[in-house]
């Protein structure tokens, strides 16, 4: 079996007390790798090794335009090696290889972009209201970030954050899911190669009682950037707040997708098929609601059921694969209670239902891709978010009804629109509470694009010209060429 280490001060290292996790592969429900189980001894080490590249390393006096070639190097390297990585996620959390590919293929834009954006930090000259001052403001990167990761997409969501961060001229500690950890260590190589100077980028897998909580606590640490569930978020915006660091979450969602009775059925099948089918269900972004007009759900259910009941699950390293397996037996528990708790709501199943039994892969953590109608607002099905593939399906009479349900929720990550009336669209746009809206279409999202959420489903954006800001302070310099007059016990 590999071996995966801790990455720290620039070097792979086993855990200080010698401990070791197995990382499984859902498609077998079997260890593949071993992962070093890091504790706070090591948060501890790689705390210091990030605060002192970050205080006296030479990544704190190069120019901005190197740190971004660096980042522009790195991007090229991970375009080479973007199967490898991708294949070791597929390994890790069973997601299908096409869509890892395609991902990792995609990745290295955010090191382009956030690269080229490097020396573009600009601060500002102040017209100020003094005679005799010159005062300018200055954008600094805001020190020793940690970055908190889940399983689902291990290496797209840590770049979300590496790119903006270490543009911005911070030092990092890296700590990926416990479950999905293999491929950020393995990108560590790719990072000593691009020439990022060390400490810049330390990787610390372990546990979220055992290095996250350590992690965020750490006084060395000014910044945390979290994904993942509300319970972890939660545990992480109060520890931050008590060391009054600052902190961006990208948390859960359950977002609703609206057809509108005007909508061309065929696309919105196909948009809501691939919004909670695609990765198993498991996408913060799954649309795992849809509100549908009564005068259309017959014949939306009858072609979502004959287009999502086609689906082949299977191996998720085979390219024809379309649904793999879920990620974690926990994660799989959860998402079959989830079809007790909807039909003891009273729902009704259209497809799907259980467990999905895959030859080959017997013990595999697969679970038929599932429908309920009869589903209403209020249902926890409605409310809570699997992460599973189960869909809730809604009717509604008016677009207003339609509004007030999909923002009738705890989340507000995302929402589609299913319309060809482009009135319609821009009102909905405008009246859904959410990070992202999309209309006829679904899941897109570009290095250029913010992504993130409303109300429980997050704080700031990650993605776009602005994510850089959540890793910048602003300092002002006021510089005096007058004489000093007046009363020096009065300020003005
Ligand atoms: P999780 O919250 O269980 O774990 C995420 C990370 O936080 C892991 O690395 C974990 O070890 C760590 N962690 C857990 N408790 C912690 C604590 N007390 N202190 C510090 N770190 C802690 O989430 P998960 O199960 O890995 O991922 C699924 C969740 O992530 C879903 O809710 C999903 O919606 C969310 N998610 C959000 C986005 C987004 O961009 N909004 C993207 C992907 C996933």
């Amino acid at each position: 079996m590999r071996h995966y280490q801790a990455f720290i001060n620039g070097s792979f290292c086993n855990a200080a007390d010698g401990r070791v996790m197995e990382t499984i592969n859902p498609y077998t429900a079997k260890p593949w790798a071993t992962v070093a189980q890091c504790g706070k001894e090591d948060v501890y080490r790689a705390v210091a090794a990030a605060r002192a590249a970050f205080d006296h390393g030479p990544w704190r006096t190069m120019t901005a335009t190197q740190r971004g070639a660096i980042l522009r190097n790195f991007g090229d390297l991970i375009a080479e090696n973007a199967d490898h990585l991708a294949a070791i996620e597929t390994r890790d959390n069973g997601k299908l290889y096409a869509e890892m590919r395609t991902q990792l293929r995609y990745i290295p834009q955010w090191f382009y972009y956030f690269g080229g954006l490097a020396d573009k930090i600009e601060g500002a000259v102040l017209p100020i209201d003094k005679p005799d001052m010159f005062v300018f403001t200055r954008r600094e990167a805001v020190g020793v970030v940690a970055a908190i990761t889940p399983w689902n997409s291990p290496l797209l969501l840590t770049t979300w954050k590496l790119a903006p961060a270490l543009a911005a001229g911070c030092t990092m500690v890296l700590k990926p899911s416990e479950h999905t950890s293999a491929s950020t260590i393995e990108l560590m190589k790719l990072a000593k190669e691009a020439g990022f100077p060390d400490g810049v980028l330390n990787v610390v897998p372990g546990l979220g009682a055992d290095v996250g909580a350590p992690l965020v606590e750490h006084p060395g640490v000014d910044k945390v950037a979290f994904t993942g569930g509300d319970i972890g978020g939660r545990h992480v915006a109060e520890a931050a707040a008590r060391g009054f660091k600052h902190v961006t979450l990208e948390l859960g969602g359950k977002s609703p997708q609206l057809i509108f009775d005007d909508a061309d059925l065929e696309s919105a099948i196909f948009g809501v098929v691939s919004g909670i089918f695609a990765a198993s269900g498991q996408t913060c972004i799954a649309g795992s609601r849809v509100l549908v007009h009564k005068s259309v759900h017959d014949a939306f259910v009858e072609g979502f059921v004959n287009l999502a009941a086609s689906a082949r699950l299977g191996d998720p390293m085979d390219l024809e694969t379309q649904v793999g397996p879920v990620t974690t037996e926990a994660q799989f528990q959860r998402v079959l209670s989830y079809m007790d708790i909807a039909r003891e709501g009273g729902a009704e199943c259209v497809m799907g239902g259980g467990r999905a039994r895959v030859e080959g892969a017997e013990d595999g953590w697969f679970v038929q891709p599932t429908a309920f109608t009869k589903v209403s607002n209020d249902m926890r099905i409605a409310q809570e978010e699997v992460f599973g593939p189960l869909l809730s399906i809604i009717p509604f009479e008016s677009d207003e009804e339609a509004f007030t349900a999909a923002n009738d929720s705890i989340y507000g990550l995302a929402a589609g629109v299913w319309t060809q009336d482009m009135s319609r669209a821009f009102k909905a746009s405008e009246r859904l509470r959410a990070g992202t809206i999309w209309t006829n279409t679904y899941r897109a999202v570009s290095y250029m694009a913010p992504f993130g959420g409303f109300k429980h489903s997050g704080l700031g954006r990650e993605s776009g010209q602005h994510a850089i800001d959540d890793y910048l302070e602003t300092k002002t310099t006021w510089m005096s060429f007058g004489a000093k007059t007046g009363n020096p016990f009065v300020i003005g």
